[in-house]
């Protein structure tokens, strides 16, 4: 069902040798210093990559991407969970990847001139601005930002945080109330402000886990204070924010997902790399204890349970919309973040006291990926839509 043609499967060896032999070492200057840092280093990778015909493999080809399907693009997303900075080297990272899909469904002409030209060129950065510390995220309906319109203006007030990326990003897209009157669903818009208007404040980058971050890799909270900008950068209809932030997160939560069974493999590499080297005795090999053989072998399962179910949901998103799929995008989005993050205490439990340093990955993902249990939908509101749509079938 799954089946890689040969096309894919060359691309697939591409990646990962690419990510193996170039991008894994420049891991190190990313743990131990900041991402900043490995700028020069990351541009010129950036240029290999679109040497190899490895830019943009999830944007169509018309777009100058390399065209691949969500289900194709979920095995390159796999290959590049390898490494923190995988993604962000094709140029298909969050948030720009899901910003690149809205402008290129929902920019007009001049939208996509300005914005996303340069955004897939990887010439510039973006964010997406919607959760606000006063309000649930989890019912991403309630808000509180507002863009009044005044002329041919937009005057946009607000309060965000967890504004991912927006350190350095040339533009937002923010979510704010347009249309106060109508039903709850089609309150919001999403509308484009560049970060040099007037008005756009980032607050601080929110310390995350002991780590404020930096540039791309940094959460900010943002201040929209009067902020101005033309009604023309308004995306889609008025009203249709929320529509079109659904469509976005369906394909986002396979390239998370993939991205994390990415990370997996990672991990149980070097998990089984590790217990095959260390003795915890003379001539007795972490590996001969049936506790790490468990833990071995439990990951496997679930990291293979995980791929089959995500290629499955991209299968029929590929097929047939986001909209069908949505209990299938809603189950993985809980379930591959709950064996993540069983995978990844399991390797550093097996590295011991190396496992908690930064010369693995590994406590940098457990950092980092523990949000994964939160963002793009809690995994609490996944299981109640999974839920419901089940019960549905026993309804009196
Ligand atoms: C690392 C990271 C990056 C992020 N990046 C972005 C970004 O780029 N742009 C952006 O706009 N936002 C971003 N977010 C915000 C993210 O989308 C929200 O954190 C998420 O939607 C949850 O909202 P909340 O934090 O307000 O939690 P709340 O909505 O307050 O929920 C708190 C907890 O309550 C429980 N809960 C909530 N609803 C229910 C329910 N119906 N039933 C049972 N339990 C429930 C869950 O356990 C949940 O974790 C990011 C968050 C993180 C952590």
């Amino acid at each position: 069902m799954f089946e890689q043609s040969a096309e894919l499967k060359m691309v697939l060896d591409t990646i990962r040798e690419f990510v193996r032999e170039e991008i894994v070492p420049l891991e190190r200057p990313l743990l131990q210093h900041d991402f900043d840092t490995l700028w020069p280093a990351l541009q010129e990778k950036r240029a290999k990559a679109k040497r190899l015909g490895l830019w943009l493999p999830q944007i169509p080809q018309a777009y100058g991407g390399m065209g691949l399907s969500l289900v194709e693009h979920g095995y390159v997303s796999q290959e590049l969970g390898w490494t923190p900075l995988g993604h962000y080297v094709l140029n298909c990272q969050a948030p720009d990847a899901g910003n690149m899909e809205i402008l290129i469904e929902h920019g007009t002409p001049e939208q996509k001139e300005r914005f996303l030209q340069p955004l897939l060129a990887g010439e510039i950065r973006s964010c997406f601005s919607m959760t606000e510390p006063e309000h649930p995220g989890s019912n991403p309906t309630w808000m509180s930002t507002t863009a009044v319109k005044d002329g041919d203006d937009y005057v946009i007030n607000g309060h965000k945080w967890f504004t991912s990326s927006a350190d350095g990003a040339a533009f937002a897209i923010v979510m704010a109330i347009t249309n106060p009157d109508a039903s709850r669903y089609q309150r919001a818009s999403q509308i484009i402000v560049p970060t040099d208007t007037p008005g756009f404040q980032i607050v601080q980058n929110i310390s995350v886990m002991g780590e404020r971050g930096i540039g791309w890799a940094s959460h900010a909270e943002v201040r929209y204070t009067n902020c101005r900008v033309p009604r023309t950068n308004l995306l889609g209809a008025e009203g249709a924010g929320f529509a079109i932030a659904q469509e976005r997160l369906g394909p986002g939560r396979i390239h998370h997902c993939m991205r994390w069974i990415g990370i997996c493999e990672r991990a149980l590499d070097l998990m089984c790399r590790q217990a095959t080297l260390r003795e915890v005795a003379p001539g007795r090999r972490l590996a001969d204890q049936q506790t790490i053989q468990n833990w071995i072998a439990e990951s496997r399962a679930e990291i293979n349970a995980a791929r089959l179910m995500v290629l499955d949901a991209a299968h029929k998103i590929d097929r047939e919309g986001t909209y069908a799929a949505r209990v299938e995008i809603s189950a993985i989005k809980f379930y591959v973040a709950g064996v993540l993050q069983k995978v990844l205490d399991r390797a550093i439990q097996a590295h011991g006291a190396l496992g908690m340093t930064d010369e693995l990955p590994l406590a940098y993902w457990y950092r980092h990926e523990r949000a994964a249990r939160i963002y793009d939908g809690p995994d609490e509101v996944h299981k109640m839509v999974v839920a419901r749509h089940i019960l549905r079938q026993y309804a009196a």
